[in-house]
């Protein structure tokens, strides 16, 4: 079964699929987008992920390509084609096609939609929550309005790239503060020694990570005590546990930051019973 993306309106086979060269994403990285985990043939947080998009949408008055109400059944739709039971879907929304301006192009023009799906093998990542990952600190050079899930990533490129080249799986973007705001595509958390989760307030600075909220109810439904303030680089190495977040990640332990051993260096307990308890409590789609 060949790999289908749907563009514009069109199910297309996924290796022939392609956008206008003059695709304002593609020329400005003018374009939003989200990502949904799909376990055990479900659309996880699927409400949540689309309420994000709708405001990084408003946020830079790039109009809704479908009618709203039309997007969760072409997400179904993409992910059914593909055979996804376990993987993500990908949706991007750009300002749409027009002759290159920086301004905005003229009312009318039409955004752009691309949803793809992908297969992923949900041992893989069992696997790697029970090593554990190396995240390693960067400076933040990123624009302040991170909480728009905008396609403009470069500087989340090059962190993550310095950070497989260190060898670690994620890189942790930090404050002149010395604070912790989050990774280069997941949010950051650690437990205290008194057992307190912690993270960083998204009010701003960071986005405001779907998992991250859902980990919330999580919490919640698990009686853990959450603060949310920020954190140091020497916070968290002193922490209990450390872990990241994200729809694709889930809470995922880490045991290393910048080469220094969190903890004893293995998964942290409460990391892996949010992990656990993660699935039942997040709002699942049928696909
Ligand atoms: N922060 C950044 C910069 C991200 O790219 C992501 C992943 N999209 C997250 C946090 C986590 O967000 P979510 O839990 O919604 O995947």
């Amino acid at each position: 079964m060949p790999r289908i993306a749907y563009v514009n309106g069109r199910y297309v086979v996924h290796a022939q699929a392609s956008v206008h060269i003059e695709d304002r994403g593609y020329q400005f990285a003018d374009g939003v987008y989200e990502v949904c985990e799909v376990a055990r043939g479900h659309i996880v947080d699927m409400p949540r992920h689309l309420a994000r998009l709708k405001r990084s949408l408003k946020e830079l008055s790039i109009a809704w390509p479908v009618s709203e109400g039309v997007l969760p059944m072409l997400l179904r739709e993409v992910v059914g084609r593909n055979g996804v039971v376990n993987g993500l879907v990908y949706v991007q929304v750009t300002r749409g096609v027009a002759s290159r301006e920086f301004v905005f192009p003229a009312a009318g023009t039409r955004s752009a939609l691309v949803i793809t799906a992908r297969k992923a093998d949900p041992a893989l990542a069992a696997k790697r929550a029970e090593t554990g990952i190396k995240v390693i600190t960067v400076p933040e050079n990123r624009w302040d309005r991170v909480d728009i899930k905008s396609t403009g990533l470069l500087p989340n490129v090059l962190a993550k790239q310095k950070a497989k080249e260190a060898g670690a799986q994620e890189a942790w973007f930090v404050d002149t503060d010395g604070n912790v705001k989050e990774g280069g595509s997941s949010n950051a958390w650690i437990v205290t020694r008194d057992g307190v989760l912690v993270t960083r307030p998204a009010e701003h600075g960071i986005l405001r990570g779907i998992t991250r909220t859902t980990l919330f109810d999580v919490a919640a439904k698990l009686g853990l005590k959450i603060e949310e303030r920020g954190f140091s680089v020497a916070e968290a190495k002193a922490a209990r546990e450390a872990f990241i977040s994200s729809a694709t990640t889930i809470a995922m332990p880490v045991v290393e930051i910048d080469g220094a051993p969190i903890a004893n260096g293995h998964p942290g307990s409460m990391t892996l019973s949010l992990r656990q308890a993660f699935f039942d409590v997040a709002e699942k789609s049928p696909a």
